[in-house]
């Protein structure tokens, strides 16, 4: 065999500037990775880098080249156990750069035998769910507007960005536009200890399944501390980022948000999975802004999963990949009809 690699980066406008508690982005930018065996079948791999984890574009175009420098040396897309294994070698960091290489690993893996990745690893694919819809920070009535654009695109699953002066203003007026949707909240690491279990007694009026990240990722027992005050269950996201993580937040939160972005491959994904489960964590799977060429990918994990949030795709102005369709955010793996991960320029 003989294994040609390229990648290339993009910019992605976003359909509305999003903003979390630290920040605001207009775009997405994003590198696609393809992997190209003898035979001209493409795997495509995405990664979408969070200067919060230390990655951008790039620092991710600055590592690529000796990452696909160890898929051509390999030169067998099936043995992604070795592939996955000598890039962490290689590159300790950039889990993101590291994700892209592995999507396209497990694309062009699962398009040699024609497969769908989720077929590849044995997966049900009736066993899926539907992903959440984002609602990032704004003006109040903005965010009421976004709320109601939401609901008529079908979306059933919401959830908000807090971590402002108003939040309880803001889940109030979500909650009155859409009182039927499942609808959870997002405070990034904005709130203190204190401040996040006086907030979550206000916020359990409007029938929330739960609050992710209430505070800062560096303070474990004030993770800790809010866990045991607080009436709704608890997500970890920033607190959650790499295998070692899971055995650390399993008794000071309920739900693990996992992402590709964050664990660095599609394999060490399945592995926090199995391993959250294994601490009695529900697992949720979560995303960046990216495009198809990674979140078709994520959506293969759906049937391993309690909680899907991989709208990074459904927030873009216009995404360039197809991947699998999610019609009113139900993640439709039995409706694919491409091998791989089904990530495809449209
Ligand atoms: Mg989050």
């Amino acid at each position: 065999m003989s294994l040609e690699t390229t990648f290339e980066r993009r910019s992605l406008p976003l359909e509305y500037p999003f903003t979390i508690a630290r920040g605001t982005e207009t775009e997405s930018e994003v590198v696609t990775v393809h992997v190209e065996d003898e035979d001209g079948r493409v795997g495509i791999g995405g990664a979408g880098p969070s200067p919060h984890y230390g990655e951008t574009v790039a620092t991710v175009e600055a590592v690529l080249p000796d990452l696909l420098a160890v898929v051509e040396e390999i030169d067998d897309p099936h043995n992604l156990a070795r592939i996955e294994r000598r890039m962490r070698e290689t590159v300790e960091r950039n889990p993101a750069a590291r994700t892209a290489v592995s999507i396209a690993c497990h694309d062009l893996a699962a398009k040699r035998l024609d497969v769908p990745l989720y077929q590849y690893w044995g997966l049900d694919p009736a066993d899926t769910l539907e992903t959440s819809y984002t609602i990032g920070i704004d003006d109040t009535e903005s965010m009421r507007e976004k709320t109601e654009t939401a609901l008529e695109r079908g979306y059933g699953r919401l959830k908000v960005k807090l971590g402002t002066d108003r939040d309880i203003e803001i889940i109030r007026t979500i909650r009155s536009v859409a009182p039927d949707v499942d609808l959870f909240v997002d405070a990034n690491e904005a709130w203190t200890p204190r401040e996040a279990v006086r907030k979550i007694e206000r916020l359990t009026e409007f029938d929330l399944e739960f609050v992710e990240q209430p505070v800062p990722a560096e303070n474990r027992e004030g993770l800790r501390f809010v866990y045991e005050r607080s009436a709704l269950p608890i997500a970890a996201d920033e607190s959650c980022v790499t295998l070692e993580d899971i055995p650390q937040i399993a008794d000071r939160c309920d739900i693990a948000n996992l992402k590709l972005m964050k664990c660095g491959g599609l394999r060490e994904a399945k592995r926090m999975i199995h391993t959250a489960r294994a601490h009695g964590l529900e697992v949720m799977c979560g995303c960046m802004t990216e495009s198809n060429a990674s979140i078709a990918a994520a959506a293969h994990l759906a049937p391993l999963l309690d909680y899907a949030d991989l709208d990074g795709s459904l927030l873009l102005a216009d995404d360039p990949y197809d991947g699998v369709s999610m019609p009113d955010g139900r993640i439709d793996l039995v409706a694919l009809e491409r091998p791989g991960t089904g990530a495809a320029l449209e």
